[in-house]
C-alpha cells in the first residue's frame, strides 16, 4: 500500500503545478492521495480542486483530511456531506493543532475537543471510510505514552480503520509503537509515515511542530552538508530509501509519504523501494 500525501498551495497560482505533479506520480499507481486540511481549520479553493483532481480526472481514492479545530458539529455536517456530494468517500479525522500563538488547544464551543469524537461521529453515518493518527514518538500534548495509546485505541474503536503515523526518521520508535499498540489490543493497520529531507531549515520547523527526533547521526551528517543543498537532497533521499526499506522489510503495511509537493525525492524513493505501478503492495 502506498499513500502520498500533498498539501494545497497557499498560492493559487501553484495550483497548476501542484495538480500536474499529483498526475506525475500518479502514474506510479499509489493506493491513496491525500490532501491536507489547511492549518487553523480553513478549507481552501485549492484543497478542493486537488481532490477534485485526483477522484474525477485520476481515478484514484483521494483522502480528504479533516480537522475538526474550527468547526462546530453543524459545519462539520455540512462539509462531509460536501464532500458525500462530490463522491469523495475517505476521510484521515483529525483535531487539528493549537491556533497559531496559543499553546494549549481550544475546542470550538458546538464542536469536537479531539478526533475520537470526529471520528465517532462521521462513523455514526456509515458513509466514510476512515483513517486517524498515531504517534510512534508519543502526541506532544499526551500525558503519558500509555494515556497516548488507549486514546489511540478509543479512536480506533470510534471507527478509525486505518491509522496513519507521524512522521519519524528512527525506525525504532515506529517498531517500539507498534508493538505496545497490538498489545493492549489494537489491530488497525498501522502505516508508517516518512517524510523525506529535503532542506534543513524546513527540517527543523516541522519536527519542532511536531516533536519528532532527528537521530544524531542525522544532525551531524546535515551540518556537514550546511552550505550543500543538492547535498541534503541527496542524503535525505537515500535516508528515506533506506529507512523505507528497513520497514518494508519488516512487513509493514505499506507506506504515507510526505511528498511536500516535490517529485524529485519522492519519485526516486518510491521506484527505489518497489512501491510504483509494477510493485503496488
Ligand atoms: P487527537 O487524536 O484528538 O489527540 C490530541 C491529543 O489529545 C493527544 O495528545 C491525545 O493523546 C490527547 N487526547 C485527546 N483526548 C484524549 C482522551 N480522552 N484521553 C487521553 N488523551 C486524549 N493537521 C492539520 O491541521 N491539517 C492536516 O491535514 C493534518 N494532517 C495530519 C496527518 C497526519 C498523518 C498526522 C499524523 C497529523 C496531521 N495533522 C494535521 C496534525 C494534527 O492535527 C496534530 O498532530 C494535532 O495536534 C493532533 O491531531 P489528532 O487528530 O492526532 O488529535
Amino acid at each position: 500500500m502506498l499513500s502520498l500525501e500533498f498539501f494545497p498551495p497557499k498560492d493559487p497560482s501553484g495550483l497548476t503545478s501542484t495538480l500536474s505533479l499529483i498526475e506525475e506520480l500518479a502514474a506510479l499507481n499509489p493506493t491513496f492521495m491525500t490532501v491536507t486540511y489547511g492549518a487553523g481549520g480553513a478549507q481552501t479553493g485549492p484543497a478542493e480542486e486537488l481532490v477534485r483532481f485526483i477522484n474525477e480526472k485520476l481515478k484514484l481514492i483521494a483522502v480528504q483530511h479533516l480537522t475538526c479545530s474550527r468547526h462546530s458539529v453543524a459545519e462539520i455536517d455540512g462539509i462531509v456531506s460536501d464532500l458525500l456530494k462530490r463522491g469523495i468517500r475517505h476521510i484521515l479525522a483529525l483535531r487539528g493543532d493549537p491556533a497559531q500563538g496559543e499553546t494549549e488547544f481550544r475546542p470550538h464551543p458546538a464542536g469536537f475537543s479531539c478526533a475520537r469524537d470526529l471520528t465517532r461521529h462521521l462513523a455514526a453515518r456509515s458513509q466514510f471510510s476512515l483513517a486517524v493518527a498515531g504517534y510512534p514518538e508519543v502526541h506532544r500534548e499526551a500525558q503519558s505514552p500509555e494515556s497516548d495509546l488507549a486514546y489511540l485505541k478509543e479512536k480506533v474503536d470510534a471507527g478509525g480503520e486505518i491509522i496513519i503515523t507521524q512522521l519519524f526518521f528512527d525506525n525504532s520508535h515506529y517498531f517500539r509503537f507498534v508493538d505496545a499498540a497490538r498489545k493492549i489490543g489494537i489491530t488497525a493497520p498501522i502505516v508508517p509515515g516518512i517524510m523525506p529531507i529535503g532542506n534543513i531549515k524546513q527540517l527543523k520547523r516541522f519536527t519542532s511542530l511536531c516533536g519528532a527526533i532527528i537521530p544524531s547521526e542525522v544532525e551531524t551528517r546535515l551540518a556537514k552538508l550546511e552550505n550543500d543543498p543538492e547535498g541534503v537532497i541527496r542524503y535525505g533521499t537515500d535516508y528515506a530509501i533506506s529507512q523505507g526499506e528497513a520497514l518494508l522489510a519488516a512487513g509493514v503495511p505499506g507506506l504515507h509519504l510526505y511528498t511536500l509537493n516535490k517529485s524529485a525525492q519522492v519519485r526516486p524513493i518510491i521506484e527505489q523501494l518497489g512501491l510504483g505501478e509494477s510493485k503496488t503492495l
